[in-house]
């Protein structure tokens, strides 16, 4: 049979693709080497925020703010949390994933694809895990292939051995001590993660602060709340040798001025970032063209160099969020089925790493409105005049709003909070409608909210934060 549309994995890319091509009467083939479903449900978003929330649930007992309560955090039993975890898991790949091929009407081939038939016939050629192999023939072809964990190559590390976020929740013993390689989203969230079970946890960042990619202001908001929490920081750091085994390891880390120290921890997290797989799909023998990651290159429409080929999700470099996934892939099926010429919007693209308090940020920071030779208009505002954050008593973070200094206009928000990934999809779209500082100050927002935080830090553009109220519409 020949398809209209094959598609290799099986993540929120392909889901999309698959769903929007299905909607369109088109018939879907999908092949998946690994567990249907990808990165997100299994190993990513729906594992780290389900162990986060018990992890915060366990912290909140064990650090009471509010007078006159009193609980207390025990012991963790993480064969127990783990296995509730992939419980969860299983439910909501079932419900999402495999439960909607099946209602659809797609077939899913268990096995690994690569290119064959050269540039002007591309065919698959799949090797299927039950042994046989199976060509798959289509109109259209669609790598979703996603992102894998990068290793840097430290010295010794391989043979002490180390986990990745996926086996990192796996575990089903605590150690008692972790060294977080990685100081980004994942790498952030995972270190409180294991904090907040009772692990003693440092972060080693190879950049000079947490989150290196986000405003200064969070970086410094987000160090602080770990230093709160005894989450250890080392920035400017590099890890230069691992030694050990199984059981205990040493690693050497340099900080800037060549100081060098050696500590010992009971596990190693690498959480460095995630690089493109494209390893064994023949993409040169497809006239695929591949970057210096080895990210698939698409144009806007995300059909690659060869026409008859398109990609979507991690797999093509781009923000790795599966919603940016989803979209590509849908968008990459409308336009290789019907030539729709459909683009994704990233303008107002909000990203959140789901720490406490949370980083959330949409649109551009201060430093990339500058870079496009816009004058700049920020301002910052402490959550210690939010009336949200004074009432529940956790004032830690802030909310950063970047506009254009002359017309006005909101070009970005940035905000470390509790409860700030949902205040920024309010700010996505004030992005979005192109609202100015003037209009999201007039804008409602409701009393004891964490969104109001961002009328808030509008209003003091004109007004002294320290006097912001309720009142001062
Ligand atoms: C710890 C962690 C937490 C995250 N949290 C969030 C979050 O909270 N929110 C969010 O939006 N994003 C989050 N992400 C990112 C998100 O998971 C990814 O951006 C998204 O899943 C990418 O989807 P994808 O379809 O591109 O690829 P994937 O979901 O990775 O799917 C690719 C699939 O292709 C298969 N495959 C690869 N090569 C072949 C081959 N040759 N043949 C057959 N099959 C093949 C793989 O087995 C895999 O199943 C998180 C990621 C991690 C690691």
């Amino acid at each position: 049979m020949r398809y209209d549309l094959a598609i290799v994995g099986s993540g929120g890319a392909a889901f999309a693709a698959a769903i929007t091509a299905r909607d369109a009467g088109a018939s879907v083939v999908m092949v998946e080497r690994g567990t249907v479903g990808g990165t997100c449900v299994n190993t990513g978003c729906v594992p780290s925020k389900a162990l986060l929330a018990a992890a915060a649930a366990r912290h909140g007992a064990g650090d009471q703010r509010f007078p006159g309560i009193a609980t207390q955090a025990g012991p963790v039993d993480m064969a127990a949390l783990t296995g509730g975890k992939d419980e969860l898991v299983a439910g909501m790949r079932a419900s999402r994933y495999t439960g909607l091929a099946a209602d659809y009407g797609w077939e899913i081939i268990a096995g690994t694809a690569r290119f064959a038939g050269g540039p002007d016939a591309p065919v698959l050629e799949v090797r299927r895990n039950d042994g046989g192999a199976t060509p798959v023939e289509a109109g259209q072809y669609l790598v979703a292939t996603g992102a894998a964990p990068w290793i840097p190559p430290i010295a010794g590390l391989e043979q002490a051995g180390y986990l990745t976020s996926a086996t990192a929740m796996e575990l089903t013993e605590l150690p008692e001590s972790m060294l977080v390689i990685g100081g980004n989203a994942v790498g952030l969230e995972l270190a409180q993660l294991f904090a907040r079970l009772g692990v003693t946890v440092t972060v080693a960042e190879a950049l000079d602060r947490l989150a290196p990619f986000d405003e200064p202001e969070v970086s410094a908001a987000i160090e602080d709340a770990f230093d709160d929490e005894g989450i250890g920081v080392v920035t400017a750091a590099a890890i230069t040798s691992v030694r050990g085994d199984a059981t205990a390891r040493s690693a050497t880390i340099t900080t800037a001025g060549g100081r060098e120290r050696a500590l010992a921890y009971g596990q190693i997290l690498v959480a460095a970032g995630r690089r493109p797989v494209t390893a064994g799909l023949n993409l040169d023998g497809a006239g695929v063209k591949t970057g210096r990651r080895g990210e698939i290159i698409t144009d806007e429409c995300q059909r690659t160099a060869n026409p008859r080929i398109w990609a979507a999700g991690d797999v093509t470099g781009g923000p790795q969020f599966v919603y940016v996934a989803a979209a590509q892939g849908s968008r990459a099926a409308a336009n290789a089925l019907a030539g729709a010429g459909r683009t994704v919007d990233y303008a107002a693209l909000p990203r959140v790493t789901f720490t406490s308090p949370a980083i959330a940020s949409a649109g551009l920071t201060e430093a990339e409105l500058i870079r496009q030779g816009v004058a700049c208009d920020c301002r910052v505002l402490p959550l210690s005049a939010v009336p949200r954050a004074i009432v529940a008593r956790d004032t830690r973070g802030v909310v950063k709003l970047v506009a254009e200094a002359r017309t006005g206009r909101v070009r970005g928000v940035h905000a470390v909070a509790d409860g700030a990934g949902e205040m920024i999809t309010a700010a996505s779209y004030a992005i979005r409608a192109r609202m100015t500082v003037a209009e999201v100050a007039e804008a409602w927002a409701p009393y004891l909210t964490m969104s109001e935080g961002l009328r808030l830090v509008a209003q003091a553009f004109s007004r002294d934060v320290s006097r912001l109220s309720c009142c001062a519409a």
